[in-house]
């Protein structure tokens, strides 16, 4: 598994404001950090944009092609969310379905680019932040690359990693696969503990962690992952996660640094 860049090259690019701006390039080498950005509510608010048609587009996938009741694919489909992290893995393997189908399928999203939004000042930090930046997204090649222009973003990134490209001999490893985030560490060539991975899920995170990342917990945009007890000031934030924020741009304050 190697990343793959905007233009679709392997290796490493060199973004757009690092040839402007030369000075970029030595924070870049000084700092040698990685930050490896999710998407969905992480950089966006997918819960009001994306995972309201998502969800039933799925499992109307499953209702077409494994044959279920409605009732019995929608439970189905979060089943193998919950145990796998994506439910298309699920249906992979159990149910033999092909995996570029399911995604372009589940993914068509008309209208998706009027409905996304997020907050102005998180892109401008992101510009600037020190490091090299990946998108690390569960989410289908085609569909990042539609989020990230309609936002003006995917001239941030020096790639982008979707699931796409989480496959290692043969089998697919979406987050939270330890082994996928290892093995993209050393494609990156930079130790894990080089890497950041902010995220709004936590599985995610605690994989990210065991392999000696550092970890940023996103809660602004996921409003139901806010108000359980872990999000709460009254509890500790699990001590797989180094900090927590409700906007990106408040990674240029925190104390996560590699
Ligand atoms: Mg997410």
């Amino acid at each position: 598994m190697r990343p793959r860049h905007r233009d679709g090259r392997h290796g490493r690019p060199q973004r757009r404001h690092d040839r402007a701006h030369p000075e970029a390039e030595v924070l870049t080498r000084r700092h040698g950090r990685v930050w490896l950005f999710d998407l969905d509510n992480t950089l966006h608010d997918a819960s009001h944009a994306v995972f309201g048609e998502l969800s039933p587009a799925m499992t109307d996938y499953i209702v077409r092609h494994v044959g279920l009741e409605e009732s019995a694919a929608s439970a189905l489909r979060t089943h193998y969310w919950r145990r796998y992290g994506v439910t298309m893995l699920g249906l992979v393997r159990h149910h033999g379905v092909d995996a570029s189908h399911f995604l372009e399928e589940t993914h068509r999203l008309p209208g998706l680019e009027a409905r996304l939004r997020m907050n102005g000042p998180d892109r401008a930090v992101l510009r600037h932040l020190p490091g090299r930046r990946y998108i690390l997204t569960n989410a289908p090649r085609g569909y990042a690359m539609r989020v990230l222009r309609a936002l003006g973003m995917d001239h941030l990134f020096d790639g982008l990693v979707s699931i796409d490209e989480m496959s290692m001999f043969g089998s697919h490893r979406p987050k939270p696969d330890a082994r996928m985030l290892r093995h993209l560490a050393a494609a990156l060539k930079v130790p894990a503990s080089r890497c950041i991975l902010v995220e709004d899920t936590l599985d995610h995170q605690r994989s990210a962690r065991s392999i000696g990342m550092r970890t940023v917990w996103m809660t602004g945009y996921a409003r139901r992952a806010a108000r359980t007890a872990h999000a709460s000031s009254r509890w500790p934030m699990p001590a797989y996660v180094c900090a927590r924020i409700n906007r990106i741009q408040q990674l240029r304050a925190i104390g996560v640094t590699v």
